[in-house]
């Protein structure tokens, strides 16, 4: 498995091109095994499907082979100890190729379920090409775990995202005599002071301290002698489960009308939180076979970022599509690494999971 997961690493699979040829590199290997795979073509960005088992119930490993770009020396792993160097290493070639060598091992005539492999190869750049495409196919099941690298600990939630463009609306002036006009940069400052103190901040739930606000984007201004009449201010907001965004949209229409702000809004898109609970039936038997399998009590968390779960989730009601995967770190980073020990116990705790008795 390990060596599979060198071979991974070695394709540089920072390009669309790159991706698709470790991705028929992965249907060969499991072709090489007797697996039976699909290879899907979504305007030439490729993805696979393997499908084992029987039964009314449906379980999805999905795994993505596309990297972001990496320094040429990081498509030639390096193994130290426990620790194996390599761009893609823990996000997410290690959850890939533990997925498949799992996949090869279970014992087909004895799953209670069936067990489908999703092989991608867009997650890096939103995975709208392959793992949304699949889920829009019809490709989806009752749950859903994507390996990306999380320490063996279970991803169960995730906030969902909020947009929002702002337009402040001042009064032009001669920039001598400012008081004669309304300036709407010192508009859009006064709201984003106040957005830090609104309700919706201070909440926090069982897995997040509090939501993300970040303000990315500000357009406003372009001559020294005028007073600006427009500013332009765009936030990132990703709510936690349990909190409504048109409650914080709310909030922050009020907001401009207590500070007497001129204030326009367009919502330009949202996703839902992620909102699996521990007593779902999956992450129960998820918690036993990571306990039986490490020794230890299973962590659960709450993701902040988004990954190609939220695709599967929207067709499961927002529950049981999680994220789980090998330890590792610096991903996107230059010392990238899995901890390889972990590939070898996350394989052990997918075949639990996966040949589990179903919780009454
Ligand atoms: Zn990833």
């Amino acid at each position: 498995m390990i060596d599979l997961l060198k071979d991974l690493i070695k394709i540089e699979s920072d390009t669309k091109e790159g991706a698709n040829e470790a991705l028929m590199f992965c249907s060969a290997w499991l072709k090489a095994k007797g697996e039976e795979v699909e290879v899907h073509d979504n305007d030439g960005y490729l993805m696979l499907t393997a499908v084992k088992g029987q039964g009314a119930e449906k379980i999805i490993w999905n795994g993505h082979v596309d990297v972001v770009p990496g320094h040429k020396e990081q498509f030639s792993p390096i193994e130290e100890g426990d620790k194996l160097y390599g761009r893609g290493s823990a996000d997410m070639k290690a959850g890939v190729a533990a997925m498949m060598q799992a996949f090869v091992e279970l014992d087909a005539s004895a799953l209670p379920r069936e067990v489908h492999l999703h092989i991608v190869t867009d997650e890096e750049i939103g995975g709208r090409n392959t793992s949304k495409w699949l889920v829009d196919q019809g490709h989806y099941g009752d749950f859903v775990i994507c390996g990306e690298p999380t320490h063996l600990k279970i991803g169960l939630q995730s906030k969902g995202i909020l947009r929002m463009d702002l337009t402040f609306k001042g009064k032009p002036a001669h920039g001598s005599r400012p008081w004669e006009g309304i300036n709407a940069i010192e508009s859009a400052m006064k709201f984003h002071a106040g957005m830090n103190d609104l309700p919706f901040r201070k909440e926090s739930t069982e897995y997040y301290e509090q939501p993300s606000v970040n303000l990315p984007i500000i357009n406003a201004g372009d001559r020294y002698n005028v007073v600006p009449e427009i500013c332009k201010m765009s936030y990132d907001i990703r709510f936690m489960p349990g909190q409504d965004k048109d409650e914080i949209v709310r909030q922050m229409e009020q907001l401009a009308n207590t500070l007497g702000v001129d204030m326009e809004y367009k919502a330009s898109g949202s996703t839902p939180a992620l909102t699996t609970t521990d007593d779902h039936p999956y992450i129960q038997t998820l918690m036993k076979a990571v306990e039986s399998t490490l020794s230890e009590q299973p962590v659960l968390f709450g993701q902040h970022g988004a990954a190609d779960t939220r695709y599967y989730a929207e067709k499961i009601g927002g529950q049981g599509a999680i994220e789980f995967g090998p330890s590792g770190d610096d991903w996107h980073g230059n010392a990238e690494y899995v901890s390889i020990s972990s590939v070898h116990s996350y394989k052990d705790i997918l075949i639990a999971h996966a040949i589990a008795p179903t919780e009454v």
